[in-house]
């Protein structure tokens, strides 16, 4: 079967298990991806957090070493991926630009387009049900959204907005390879997290996980806006969801 594999949203309580389950898709050939906690509307979650950060970003550092040491060159630079993990959870700016809403975006189930999944509010560029795409893509809303995004600090690490920057700005990514790939040539541990200085700082005192946890995108006072539209509010009154979805779908079986 192509194309299928595991995904990990790596956090306190499962970090100890991401090299070996790693180890496990590896062997049955299949994809692995990683992904760790973030905060936005569309997860409708503004409190997730990483507490032990140490423990977590060792357990990056050492599926890293495990990409690094593999042929596949695809691994490669999905251990750069996990680089930009562990700075993301040290709260640090992004490794790479995020330019979503200028070249890529996200469009909802309900034809709102947006940035990206990541930003704290839904920010809609506007709608293709009511919009042609060139209107859209040109609408002073879809501008005052890319003003938004040139400012955004949440510094998000997802595949959906990293993706496309580490092809866009491949040089970045590919030299980091290539100096991890040169190293693994006389070391079985070609990459370190203390590589960053973040983590250096953190092992030395000079930041504190206070200032760090200030760093990340939790929000514990936040009231969480869901982004559903005030006529889906409303359905979801009266039904769950999943009896919209199961009635929708037998709808449409009927017809
Ligand atoms: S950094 Fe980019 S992808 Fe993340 S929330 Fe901001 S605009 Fe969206």
């Amino acid at each position: 079967m192509k194309d299928v594999g595991f995904g990990m949203t790596v956090q306190d309580k499962n970090a100890p298990d991401l090299v070996p389950l790693y180890r496990l898709s590896d062997e049955m050939g299949m994809e692995f991806a990683t992904a760790t906690l973030h905060n936005s509307f569309y997860f409708v979650e503004a409190k997730n957090i990483i507490h032990d950060r140490p423990m977590v970003a060792k357990n990056f550092e050492a599926l890293i070493n495990e990409l690094l040491r593999s042929n596949s060159p695809k691994k490669w630079f999905r251990a750069y991926f996990n680089h930009g993990l562990i700075n993301y959870l040290y709260g640090q700016k992004r490794l790479l630009p995020c330019d979503m809403s200028f070249d890529t975006f996200f469009i909802d189930p309900y034809g709102d387009v947006m940035p990206c999944n990541g930003t704290k509010d839904k920010e809609v560029m506007g709608n293709l049900n009511t919009q042609s795409w060139d209107a859209l893509w040109s609408s002073p809303e879809a501008e005052a959204v890319r003003a938004k995004v040139r400012h955004c600090d949440r510094d998000c690490w997802m595949i959906g907005s990293v993706s496309p920057a580490m092809h866009k700005y491949i040089w970045k990514p590919g030299f980091w390879v290539l100096t991890h790939k040169f190293k693994a040539l006389f070391t079985k541990t070609p990459y370190s997290m203390y590589e960053l200085k973040v983590c250096r700082d953190y092992r030395d005192g000079q930041v504190s996980k206070e200032e760090l946890d200030r760093c990340s995108t939790c929000d514990l006072n936040c009231v969480v806006n869901n982004g559903l539209s005030a006529a889906s509010q409303e359905q979801l009154r009266h039904k769950s969801g999943e009896e919209i979805v199961d009635a929708d779908i037998a709808d449409q079986l009927r017809q």
